[in-house]
């Protein structure tokens, strides 16, 4: 039997890979991890973590107006944006430090440098130069931002780098219409940044629920965020401070900052992955079966590198699911039906299960049940601010295939929603659930006529 220095070596210290490696050790194995950026991964350096502390950095300006109505009085409200930035980034360093304090503890061999394979079983670090050898491997390198393909695209800043900007702009314009795009113009518009989406199709958020998309762009845009559908990027150019953007067709648009937010590819370039035979599909993502078993009987892969959902709690199930069935016997591939999701927009968007078009698409047709109203705390407010819920239930089975919001706490609320959705519930049994009043989420249990 080969000599292996490691059990398991994993590339990639993100969501996936840290969860793998940590539960692989505390079985006995031997293991080891390599990352050449920081502990933590995308989620908590330059992702989810401090996306969403930025998101609540902005819900403060609407807070602060709203407080007048119930007797609150905040002038002379100011904002420093490094104060921000500079504690977020101390939040996130001291994640990462608790993320290396956990492997550590597990006793998991950390090397803070890239790995790329020499052969299938041979690692070469990057820094060192030192060869790892191991009789499985984990390739858990996630993904990064997709570069534009105009002229000038090199002149446009990614998320990596919204997270630490000197100043914030005057104005920004956001390149795509999909997660990234839809937070971060909430996050500049809500810190006090004219803020323009620039998306090439004819709505934002595809993939959501029409309803849903229809209703989270007006909301945006009445909030102040300007998007502008059908643009097309013809060319990048600096002006003065700023930025000149050309669409195709002729027209132009000036901002202080431009940000492509139009996907993120997988990160296998550069991991040698001929090597090791490993096979990509048509995207570059790394092939892997239920299992997360890659072309290479004992290379596998998970989370954002690999041909599935692109979320933490995705990974995280993932690498889950790889160390229980190779490290404990137990046979297990995560479910990747009914995920929940959110977009930490204004007001934020949640969705479990089926949209209305999918599960038309699926069954012929589908009942809906819709609210839309304002929450009693806007009312009295003064704040316009609306909610939308939605629940698409199959015509024949009576089960709950989708729930779907937009509004204020939607992701928690949803959240609860998705343990039903994925136990199959039906909409009667949805209906014997007494509300909880006075609450928002009350609303998604009284909603009883179907919609035509
Ligand atoms: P990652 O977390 O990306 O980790 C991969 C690691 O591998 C990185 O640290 C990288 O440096 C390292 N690496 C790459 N190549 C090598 C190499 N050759 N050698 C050594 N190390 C290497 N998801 C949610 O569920 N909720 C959210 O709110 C959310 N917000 C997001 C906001 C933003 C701005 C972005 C960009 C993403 C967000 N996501 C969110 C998605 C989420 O961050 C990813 O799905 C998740 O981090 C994927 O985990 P992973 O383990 O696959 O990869
Ligand atoms: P998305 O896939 O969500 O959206 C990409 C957007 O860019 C789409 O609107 C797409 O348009 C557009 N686009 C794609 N290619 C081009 C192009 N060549 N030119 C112009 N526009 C283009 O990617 P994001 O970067 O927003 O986020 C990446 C992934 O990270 C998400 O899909 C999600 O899985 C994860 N994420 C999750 C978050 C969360 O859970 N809250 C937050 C942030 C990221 P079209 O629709 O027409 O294809």
């Amino acid at each position: 039997m080969a000599n292996y220095d490691y059990d398991l070596f994993v590339i990639g210290a993100g969501s996936g890979g840290v969860r793998a490696a940590r539960l692989a050790a505390q079985s006995g194995a031997r293991v080891a991890i390599a990352e050449e950026h920081r502990i933590g991964g995308t989620c908590v350096i330059r992702g989810c973590v401090p996306k969403k502390l930025l998101v609540y950095g902005g819900e403060f300006g609407q807070a602060f107006e709203d407080a007048r109505a119930f007797g609150w009085s905040a002038d002379n409200v100011r904002f420093d944006w490094r104060t921000l930035r500079d504690n977020v980034q101390a939040e996130v360093t001291r994640l990462s430090g608790l993320y290396r304090a956990n492997l550590e503890r597990a006793g998991v061999a950390i090397f803070e440098e890239r790995a790329a394979f020499v052969d299938p079983h041979r690692l070469q670090l990057g820094r060192s130069g030192r060869v790892a050898t191991a009789e499985k491997i984990l390739i858990a390198t996630g993904g990064r931002a997709r570069p534009l393909a105009c002229v000038g695209a090199d002149l446009a800043i990614s998320s990596n780098e919204a997270f630490l900007l000197d100043a914030l702009p005057k104005s920004i314009a956001i390149v795509g219409g999909g997660y990234v795009a839809a937070e971060f113009a909430t996050i500049f518009s809500s810190l006090g940044v004219e803020t323009t989406i620039l998306y090439r199709g004819a709505q934002i958020l595809r993939g959501f629920d029409d309803d849903i998309r229809a209703f989270a762009a007006a909301e945006m845009q009445r909030t102040g965020v300007a998007i502008r559908c059908s643009a097309d990027l013809d060319s990048i150019a600096r002006e003065g401070d700023g930025f000149v953007i050309s669409l195709r067709g002729g027209e132009t648009l000036r901002a202080g900052l431009v940000m492509a937010a139009i996907g993120r590819d997988a990160n296998a370039d550069g991991l040698n992955l001929e090597a090791a035979g490993v096979a990509r599909t048509m995207n570059g993502q790394i092939a892997v079966d239920d299992y997360n078993q890659s072309s290479a009987p004992h290379i596998f892969a998970l989370g954002d590198v690999a041909n599935r959902l692109q979320l933490t709690p995705v990974a995280i199930r993932e690498g889950q699911a790889f160390a229980e069935t190779q490290f404990y016997g137990r046979p297990a591939a995560f479910d990747h039906a009914d995920v929940p999701t959110a977009v930490f927009c204004r007001p934020p968007i949640a969705t479990v299960g089926l949209t209305q078009h999918q599960a038309e698409e699926k069954f012929g047709a589908a009942d809906i049940y819709k609210a839309d109203f304002r929450p009693m705390k806007h009312i009295l407010a003064g704040n316009p601010e609306r909610a939308l819920m939605k629940l698409v239930v199959h015509p024949v089975t009576d089960q709950v295939l989708g729930a779907h919001m937009v509004g204020r706490d939607a992701p928690e609320i949803v959240q609860m929603a998705a343990i039903a959705v994925k136990a199959g519930i039906t909409k009667t049994q949805w209906d014997a659930t007494c509300a909880l009043h006075p609450t928002a989420a009350e609303e998604f249990v009284l909603l009883r006529e179907k919609a035509r």
